[in-house]
């Protein structure tokens, strides 16, 4: 093992790297990246652009005018000279709408998570982290250095018992609201009551919540009754359902305030281009006019779910856009994703590393634009190329 990890001729200190590459292969866990193809050659299942609205000409063009209003990059950090007056309106709009007192706009929504978990936790604190969560929380758990006590998936009693044990110390409970893998939702009411009997802050990523769940796409906090509440943060990215890109936290206002002044991801990034956000506040604006594109994610991923399941395959029941369905081994997940985009349907493809439990899936992205044929067709494909085992 150990020439594996250091070997190499002399000189070549990166020699390992093909040692590596060489282990990557043998296990079918090889990444690549693929430029993606033109939309209308390809049924796209795979992005996160849940509502479809990345190419709506109101974002685009909200893109565009921001661009030309005020230049391709935001020029300085947030602090310096990033802030425009387009920023503070999409920070305006999206803590009202969520129904939050507050909210600062990130350059991604894993530089908002970093900022939420290293500037609201001291090194004395505890971090009880779902064993599912997104790797951008993993490592703003790492990157606090407080002490992280990884709990059971979707368990308040685990949370519960964990906080127990820790009576008295600064406290923050952190979860995705619905996890990028299995589509899953997290118990949140369970989550805030275990938090509020032990006064621990509730920390919740509504990456793939916000535009999906909650009235008119409000997100998951909305729609547990928790968005506002004084003990509750938000964290959010712009890249999935409001078709832009960047992140968000939300909260009470003092709390926001502190991530200005003491949140590195904030304070030492340049702040979002203003494309992205006269983007984000397009699509924003599309989904509060347009209530019913939340109503049809979902009903698109009970759709998906329920024909695919019918037919014999495994998926778990999703709870928002995201449509899991397991595949038998990480080759077969990978041979089966190249058959479908084979036949014209782009599908995303989940295998170890990025599976904590190893299984491997295909995952499918129940967009609010698609069409009954679309949906036809997708399930026909998926099912025409399921390995032998799986229907
Ligand atoms: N949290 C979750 C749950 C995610 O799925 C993602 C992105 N895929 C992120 C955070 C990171 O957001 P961004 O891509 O805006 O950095």
């Amino acid at each position: 093992m150990a020439e594996d990890v250091t070997g190499g001729p002399a000189g070549d200190p990166f020699a390992w790297t093909a040692a590596e590459a060489r282990r990557r292969a043998d296990a079918g866990l090889v990444r690549a990246l693929r430029p993606r193809p033109a939309e209308a050659d390809v049924l796209d299942l795979a992005s996160n652009d849940y509502l479809g609205l990345t190419r709506h000409p109101e974002v685009t063009e909200g893109a565009a005018g921001a661009a030309r209003r005020w230049g391709g990059g935001a020029t300085g950090s947030r602090l310096v000279t990033g802030t425009t007056a387009l920023h503070a309106e999409l920070e305006r709009e999206l803590a009202e709408f969520c129904g939050f007192e507050a909210a600062l706009v990130f350059s991604s929504g894993y530089a908002a998570n970093l900022a939420a978990l290293t500037a609201l936790t001291a090194r004395e604190s505890l971090i009880v982290s779902d064993a599912g969560n997104h790797a951008s929380i993993v490592d703003g758990c790492r990157l606090s250095r407080a002490e992280t006590a990884v709990v059971p998936h979707a368990d308040p009693e685990a949370v519960d018992k964990t906080l127990g044990a820790h009576p008295g110390r600064r406290a923050l409970v952190v979860t995705d609201s619905v996890f990028s893998v299995d589509g899953d939702a997290a118990p949140l009411g369970a989550l805030a009551g275990a938090c509020r009997e032990h006064g621990a802050a509730l920390v919740v990523d509504d990456a793939h919540g916000l535009g999906v769940l909650g009235e008119g796409g409000r997100g998951a906090l909305h729609a547990a009754g928790l968005a506002g509440a004084p003990d509750v943060v938000a964290t959010l990215t712009l890249s999935k359902s409001l078709g832009s890109q960047g992140g968000a936290v939300l909260g009470p206002a003092p709390v926001v305030e502190h991530l200005v002044n003491a949140a590195r991801t904030f304070i030492f990034d340049t702040g979002l281009a203003p494309a992205a956000v006269g983007a984000a506040l397009a699509g924003l604006r599309l989904l509060r006019r347009e209530p019913r594109l939340a109503d049809r994610a979902r009903t698109v991923a009970a759709t998906l779910h329920g024909r695919l399941t019918a037919a014999g395959l495994s998926a778990v029941r999703p709870d928002a856009a995201v449509v899991s369905v397991r595949a038998p081994s990480p080759e077969q997940a990978v041979r089966w994703a190249a058959d479908c985009r084979a036949e014209g349907l782009a599908v995303g493809c989940f295998r170890p590393p990025s599976v904590p439990d190893g299984i491997s899936r295909l995952r499918l992205t129940a967009r609010a634009d698609l069409t009954e044929d679309q949906i036809d067709r997708a399930v026909g494909t998926i099912l025409r190329t399921a390995p032998p085992s799986h229907g």
